[in-house]
C-alpha cells in the first residue's frame, strides 16, 4: 500500500500523464473519469466529485453529489497507453458522500460489508473466478457473431487462430499485476478462457472488472470484438464465470478436513447448505440479464438443477479434486455479465448463513442430473434454478438474507432495473416468433 507521497512520486517517475479513476455501476459496467497528473494531489487530498445521478443505480437528482476516493493499492499503468515514454494509469475508487461517509449503494462497498461480517466470524474469503469469453469478427455494424476461429476445447493452432490474441491479452494482464494460471480455447467456436490465481475477494472482484476491459481493449486493437455476453450463439456453450470459493482461518483453509469421507469440513458443507438454500435469489445477481437464462439450459455443462457433488460438472456446486490449501467449492451458475462485487457478496452472505444455522446440504448427487427424469428428481428433492429473470427477481424479493446483504439501495435498484429489462423484452416481437408463427396462424 502506497502513502500519498509515494503515490505522487511514482506518478512522476513513471511519467504518468493521465490517471483514470474507475468504479463500477450497479450492472458492473466500468465508469471512469480521466484527470491530468497535475490534479492528482487534489484527488488524493479531497477526492474527485461527480454527479451520482448520472450513474445507473446510484443517486436521485436531489442528492446527486458524490466523491471518488482512489484506492492506492490498485494503481496500475495501462500497458497499451505507453507512447514516447508517457503513460496512463488507472486507480479503482471507492464512492463516498459529500459528508465523507461511504456510499452504501456502491457495489464495492456491498462486498466490503460482507467481508467484514466474515472477518468478525474469523474468516477471510478467497475467490478464484474463471472467465470465458467469445472473440468475434467485427463487421456487420459491430454486432456480428461470426467466430474468429474454428478451434475447440484445449485445441492447438493453426485451428486456434486466437492464440496470438490470447497471448497479447495474457501479456497485458500480467503487466497489470495478474498471476495467470492458464489460458485455453474453450468448447465453442471462438470461445476462450483465461484463469488467474485466487486471491482476496475484493482484489479479485477488481481483477474481474479489469480483466473484461483489458480483454475488450486488446481484442479491439487486433480488429476483433471480445464479448462477455452470457449466450451469444444459439446452440453453442455460453460464457460462465465459475466462482471458486474458500474460507481461510489465518493460514489454514477452513474447508479442508482430512478426517471426513470427502475431506471437506463441516463448515464447507454448511457453506454449501447456505448456497443451496439461497441459490435461486443469488441467480438474480449472478445471472442478471434476459440472455443469462439462455445459458442456464441443459446440455452445455451449465447448471440447471440446485445440487452439489464431488467432481460432477452437471451440478450447481462442485467440489474440485484439490485438497489441503486448494480445498474449495466451485459455484457454477454465475455468468460473465454479472457484477463481481455483488455476486461475491451474495455468495458469501449465503455461505455465512449456512454456517450460522448449520444448514445440512444433504448427500452429494454424483449422477448426471441432466439425465434424470422429473420423477427421479422429485424423489431426490432436487429443485430447479430460476428459468428466467422474472422468476429470479421473485426469489430475490422473498429472500431476506440476500436482500439484507445487498442493502436497501442496491436491492431496490436491482429490482427496478431487472423489471424494466423483463418488461421491455416481453413487449418486443422477436424474429423467432415471426419464423415460428407467421405462416401457421
Ligand atoms: P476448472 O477445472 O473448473 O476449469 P480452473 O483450473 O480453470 O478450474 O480454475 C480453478 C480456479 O480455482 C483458479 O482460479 C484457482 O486459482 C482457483 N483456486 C485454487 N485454489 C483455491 C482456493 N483455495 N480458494 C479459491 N480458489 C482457488
Ligand atoms: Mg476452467
Ligand atoms: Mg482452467
Ligand atoms: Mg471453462
Ligand atoms: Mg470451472
Amino acid at each position: 500500500m502506497y502513502s500519498q507521497e509515494q503515490m505522487l512520486k511514482i506518478i512522476q517517475e513513471k511519467n504518468v500523464e493521465f490517471l483514470r479513476l474507475q468504479f463500477t455501476d450497479i450492472s458492473g459496467i466500468v465508469k471512469n473519469v480521466a484527470i491530468p497528473a497535475t490534479q492528482m494531489g487534489k484527488a488524493l487530498k479531497s477526492g474527485i466529485s461527480f454527479d451520482g445521478s448520472s450513474i445507473e443505480g446510484f443517486a436521485r437528482i436531489q442528492e446527486s453529489d458524490m466523491v471518488l476516493r482512489p484506492d492506492l493499492s490498485t494503481f496500475s499503468l495501462l500497458p497499451w497507453s505507453t507512447k514516447d515514454d508517457v503513460n496512463e494509469a488507472r486507480l479503482i475508487c471507492d464512492v463516498h458522500l459529500p459528508n465523507g461517509l461511504p456510499f452504501e449503494g456502491a457495489p464495492r462497498r456491498v462486498l466490503y460489508r460482507q467481508l467484514e461480517r466474515a472477518k468478525e466470524m474469523g474468516f477471510k474469503m478467497n475467490v478464484g473466478p474463471e472467465l470465458e469469453f467469445f472473440l468475434f469478427e467485427k463487421g456487420n455494424g459491430g454486432s456480428a457473431t461470426t467466430p474468429h476461429d474454428f478451434g475447440g476445447y484445449f485445441d492447438l493452432g493453426p485451428v486456434d487462430l486466437a492464440e496470438d490474441v490470447r497471448r497479447e491479452i495474457t501479456r497485458a494482464l500480467i503487466k497489470m499485476g495478474f498471476t495467470i494460471e492458464a489460458s485455453h480455447h474453450e468448447v465453442a467456436r471462438g470461445q476462450h478462457e483465461i484463469d488467474f490465481v485466487y486471491d482476496d475477494a475484493i482484489k479479485n472482484a477488481d481483477k474481474v472488472v479489469t480483466f473484461k476491459y483489458v480483454t475488450k481493449t486488446i481484442a479491439m486493437r487486433q480488429g476483433l470484438r471480445a464479448t462477455f455476453m452470457p449466450k451469444p450463439v444459439y446452440g453453442a456453450a455460453g460464457s460462465g464465470m465459475h466462482v471458486n470459493i474458500s474460507l481461510f482461518r489465518g493460514l489454514e483453509n477452513a474447508f479442508y478436513d482430512p478426517e471426513t469421507p470427502l475431506n471437506i469440513s463441516d463448515l464447507a458443507r454448511f457453506f454449501v447448505g447456505g448456497l443451496i438454500e439461497h441459490a435461486s435469489a443469488i441467480t438474480a445477481i449472478a445471472n442478471p440479464l434476459i440472455n443469462s437464462y439462455k445459458r442456464l439450459v441443459s446440455g452445455f455443462e451449465a447448471p440447471v438443477y440446485i445440487t452439489w457433488s464431488g467432481p460432477n460438472r452437471s451440478s450447481l456446486i462442485r467440489i474440485p479434486s484439490g485438497r489441503g490449501l486448494s480445498t474449495r467449492l466451485e459455484f457454477r451458475s454465475p455468468d460473465t455479465s454479472c457484477n463481481p462485487y455483488l455476486t461475491f457478496a451474495v455468495i458469501l452472505a449465503a455461505g455465512l448463513d449456512g454456517i450460522k444455522r448449520g444448514i445440512d446440504p444433504g448427500d452429494p448427487v454424483d449422477l448426471n442430473v441432466y439425465h434424470l427424469t422429473a420423477a427421479e428428481r422429485k424423489s431426490l428433492g432436487i429443485q430447479t434454478l430460476p428459468s428466467n429473470l422474472k422468476e429470479a427477481l421473485d426469489h430475490l424479493e422473498g429472500d431476506k438474507v440476500i436482500r439484507e446483504a445487498l442493502g436497501e439501495h442496491v436491492y431496490e435498484n436491482v429490482m427496478r432495473l431487472g423489471m424494466l429489462e423483463w418488461e421491455e423484452y416481453n413487449k418486443f416481437v422477436h424474429p423467432w416468433e415471426i419464423d415460428r408463427y407467421i405462416n401457421t396462424y
